[in-house]
């Protein structure tokens, strides 16, 4: 009886002195826990890829500690709308994305992923990365699978083999369904069609995801279909790097703001997401009207070619460079890359028309827009969005922080700011320096919000058993560096970058450790 007294006495004191041993421990450091909860003061101890401990923790242990006294400690952000497959390849430590505090990208936005879902994942896994990586499934991809870029509807049958594909994806690790109904051949797409998708995906745990099919002068028929395809799929619906595309239309966020408020308070569940940028990016076949993008790029060709089909297109094209995505001025159309001729990038479609020997007027830059694509097609940056519409969505407390953006190979094209600079931007300039919003706000946006939508339970929180994705960071100092003028340049203020318990940046710099994993959405765990 004593003897087992002693031994169970033993085995308690033993528990007791391992619970207050950690493998990192961060202290003193301000903790914002992802909740929205204000900060407070606290350490944050770390065992295996486990957040151990969140709290005051005396006498503790630790083979590493962290001074966090004049810090942030905040959980890993997590970035819904990632085109990371572009890059992580060739940067395997996704500097950009560490520089600014992100531990997991969703990848699979705007219609578009690799199929199938499980050899995707499987190519992934081959190189280790420091980031921890999901997917959406494309309901574009899925389309073209079945019927390719055809501009027409699809036969009962065609839209049982979509449904197949949808479910494959899910029971292979997707976490939703993404649609890019402005382009090809997302645009093809009637709703109902999105719909039958929606309702497998939903049943699956998954959630629809939009790059709407319009943000411009028909923005709002373009959340009301996002709106739509949830409350009829069944299923949570995200509008995706929400804005307002050319100057007419600005001011239009307070009416979709609206819209999605009103559905919420019918039980529809509907969120946002939104990069922290007046300019937004996309091929310069954006400007092309979508008949003439039907078929891929040799029948665009043709189409060009024909001088009457020609003409019918620079009509459109026109248009979208004065009301839509130009904003009325050549020169807000920059590109950023050009397969076919590296010298464009960072050149200005007004002063890619002035070298041809012409006048930049919207006429002729719509002719250089065409040869552009004509040519192999390039991608570009479009200054067409304002301010107060960027601020008004990101005080909505239904909207995310996601960049939209990749890992670019450092120095090479001229790519949006996003990639480099989102996160930080939100913390430097819209919590510390204009105040619209709150850090524990901003947070909750980059961290718990995300990991709700994705049901992804354990992580996006700092919490005892939450995996260890950690980041700490100077408030006062956070910032984001990147330009459109110079877009190559990290972030600052990040100090550690936690994954799976690994530390990925340590002191500023970034560390040999890769820790990142492949995360499987809820049909796949
Ligand atoms: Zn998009």
């Amino acid at each position: 009886m004593f003897r087992k007294l002693i031994l169970a006495w033993g085995a308690c004191a033993l528990l007791s002195a391992q619970s207050n041993r950690f493998d990192i421990l961060i202290t003193g450091a301000k903790v914002v826990d992802g909740s929205g909860s204000a900060w407070f003061y606290g350490d944050v101890g770390i065992r295996g890829d486990t957040i151990a401990a969140v709290g005051l923790i005396p006498d503790a242990d630790a083979a590493m500690r962290i001074d966090g006294r004049g810090m942030v400690v905040a959980p890993g952000f997590i970035d819904i709308h990632s085109h990371g497959r572009r890059g992580i390849g060739a940067v395997p430590a996704a500097e950009n994305y560490l520089r600014e505090g992100v531990t997991t990208i969703i990848e699979g936005p705007d219609g578009s992923s690799p199929l199938p879902i499980a050899q995707f994942l499987a190519g992934i896994r081959k190189t280790p990365v420091s980031i921890n990586f999901g997917t959406c499934v494309g309901q574009g991809s899925i389309r073209s699978q079945v019927i390719g870029l055809a501009n027409r509807k699809a036969t009962p049958e065609e839209i049982g083999k979509m449904k197949d594909i949808a479910e494959q994806a899910m029971r292979d690790g997707a976490f939703c369904l993404s649609t890019g109904l402005f382009y090809v051949p997302g645009n093809f797409t009637p709703t109902e069609e999105v719909i039958e998708l929606a309702k497998v995906v939903g049943r699956m745990g998954g959630f629809h995801i939009s790059h709407m099919r319009e943000e411009a002068g028909h923005v709002l028929d373009s959340v009301k279909e996002t709106i739509r395809i949830g409350e009829e799929g069944g299923l949570p619906t995200q509008v995706t790097h929400h804005k307002i595309i050319g100057q007419p239309n600005w001011g239009q966020s307070v009416a979709t703001l609206k819209l999605v408020e009103e559905a919420r308070a019918r039980g529809v569940d509907v969120t946002i997401d939104q990069y922290p940028y007046t300019a937004s990016s996309t091929g310069v076949a954006a400007l092309l009207p979508q008949w003439a993008l039907e078929g891929g790029p040799k029948s665009t060709a043709e189409r060009l070619a024909a001088p009457e089909q020609r003409a019918r297109i620079k009509t459109v094209v026109v248009e979208n460079l004065k009301y839509d995505r130009g904003a009325g001025d050549p020169k807000n159309v920059v590109i950023v890359n050009c397969g076919f001729d590296r010298s464009l990038a960072g050149k200005s479609l007004a002063d890619i028309t002035r070298a041809r020997g012409a006048e930049p007027t919207l006429e002729n830059a719509a002719e250089t827009a065409m040869d552009l694509v004509n040519q192999g097609g390039c991608s570009a940056v479009y200054h067409a969005i304002s301010e107060e519409d960027v601020v008004r969505i990101m005080r909505s407390p239904y909207a995310m922080v996601a960049s939209d953006g990749d890992i670019p190979v450092f120095g090479q094209a001229a790519p949006h700011p996003r990639s480099y600079g989102t996160f930080a931007r939100v913390l430097g300039v819209y919590v510390r320096e204009q105040k619209v919003i709150p850090l524990e706000e901003a947070v909750r946006k980059m961290s718990g919000y995300p990991a709700e939508r994705l049901k992804l339970w354990d992580r996006g929180l700092l919490r005892p058993g939450m995996k260890a994705d950690v980041v700490v960071f100077d408030p006062g100092k956070v910032a984001d560096r990147a330009t459109y003028e110079q877009p190559h340049q990290f972030s600052v203020g990040f100090s550690e970058v936690i994954v799976n318990g690994k530390l990925a940046l340590h002191e500023g710099n970034v560390t040999a450790e890769r820790p990142g994993k492949v995360l499987l959405g809820p049909s796949a765990r």
